[in-house]
């Protein structure tokens, strides 16, 4: 034995030879059953190649010693080359799942989580331990009123329905707060074709909703005085008015315009009517109900619908307006105290005269007579 085994060691490569050697050992002691490895092995013209190894011994004298050892080569090259491409690409999967700017996020079917990657930690502020911590599910860090939208989606996965879904959503922080996201969400299934989790690439929008936000805001509410600008008054206004029709309930509606206002731009210069105009909305909204709808419908005009509200109660509302308007009293940036006063025009809705357009024009008239007749007044028209 001492002999063929020195003769087998000289072929192996020198770096496997020492635990090539230990494995040997092992079995000849008696250590273990089977000399089992897989090792490189030079071949007959020079070249390396991988072979598994197994040998054991058929034959021991009385003592135990060791008579012969059997066993078999067999080049496992090719597997060998497979296994390595594997760990390469899989070290290159891990690269790219670690340092990608997308969160990534494996959910067992019940919500936990089986993997994350330091973008999806870093976008809800968790650590990979407090998101894999088996007490944590994705439905614990979302937020609330998303919640049902994203069961329905991983229901429908699970079903076959669909393969992938985008969807937005809502994750509460570990801070507290809300981070948006995009999520596109996909079905993984087990060897058996099971559905087994759901893999998600995960974007943050929050910087990009808030921006969406701002600009849905801003194409609604007049920037000057905060309150509805012309086209978002027009589509209230509309909506109030077919919501009167559909009930039979009385609407009226005012149209506003300040006296003499060119004068305050002349007089005291552009910045101090910009504040005026904040003034008069201010106080507006102060002397209206919560359900009337008032907007700037132009420079210094202004426009309200009032529901639920009858001729009697429509001229208390006005006179309450023009009188809060002309007894306040502004203070300027200057120091300067101002008075204005407003010009009123009222129209009720009637069921000969119900569409927005004439209810505003009839208004309109009864605004032109106010200003007629002296302004800093409320004229009725129909
Ligand atoms: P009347 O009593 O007949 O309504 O007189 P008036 O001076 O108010 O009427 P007019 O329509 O001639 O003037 C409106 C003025 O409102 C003209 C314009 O310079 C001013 N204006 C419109 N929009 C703004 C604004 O956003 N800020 C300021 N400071 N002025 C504005
Ligand atoms: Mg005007
Ligand atoms: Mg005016």
């Amino acid at each position: 034995i001492a002999f063929t085994t020195r003769q087998w060691s000289d072929f192996v490569h020198p770096d496997d030879r020492e635990a090539a050697w230990e494995s040997i050992r092992a079995v000849l002691d008696g250590r273990t059953a089977e000399h089992q490895m897989i090792y490189r092995m030079k071949t007959r013209d020079g070249e390396y190649k991988w072979i598994l190894d197994c040998a054991r011994v058929m034959r021991r004298d009385e003592c135990g010693k060791p008579l012969r050892m059997t066993g078999t080569h067999s080049d496992v090259s090719k597997l060998k080359l497979t296994e390595e491409a594997l760990k390469l690409s899989e070290e290159r999967f891990r690269r790219i799942f670690e340092t990608t700017g997308v969160g990534i996020s494996q959910v067992g079917l019940d919500g936990r989580f089986l993997l994350v990657n330091d973008t999806f930690c870093h976008i809800t502020g968790y650590s990979r331990e407090e998101l894999l911590n088996e007490r944590k599910n994705f439905q614990a860090i979302t937020f609330p009123d998303d919640l049902q939208n994203n069961v329905q989606v991983l229901d429908r996965l699970c079903q076959g329905d669909i393969n992938r879904r985008d969807l937005e959503k809502r994750y509460i922080r570990k801070n507290g707060t809300i981070a948006w996201v995009k999520l596109s969400v996909a079905l993984l299934r087990d060897a058996a074709g099971q559905p087994a989790s759901v893999i998600s690439a995960v974007q943050d929008i929050t910087r990009f909703k808030s921006l969406q936000q701002e600009l849905e805001l801003r194409a609604h509410i007049d920037y000057l005085t905060g309150i509805p600008n012309r086209r978002y008054f027009m589509e209230l206004a509309e909506h109030e008015l077919a919501r009167a029709q559909r009930y039979g309930n009385e609407v009226a509606i005012f149209m506003l315009d300040v006296d003499f206002f060119k004068q305050v731009n002349d007089e005291h210069g552009h910045k101090a009517g910009d504040k005026v105009l904040r003034e008069i909305a201010h106080i507006m909204r102060s002397v209206l109900r919560e359900v009337d709808v008032l907007g700037r419908i132009g420079g210094e005009e202004f426009a309200i619908v009032l529901p639920q509200t009858g001729r009697q109660m429509a001229a208390e509302v006005a006179e309450r307006l023009r009188e809060q308007v002309a007894g306040g009293k502004m203070m300027l940036d200057s120091g300067v105290m101002l008075n204005v006063t407003l010009s009123i025009g009222v129209a009720m809705m009637t069921p000969l005269r119900g569409d927005l357009d004439s209810l505003m024009g009839q208004a309109d008239k009864g605004l032109y007579e106010a200003k007629a007749g002296g302004r800093n007044k409320v004229v009725f028209n129909g």
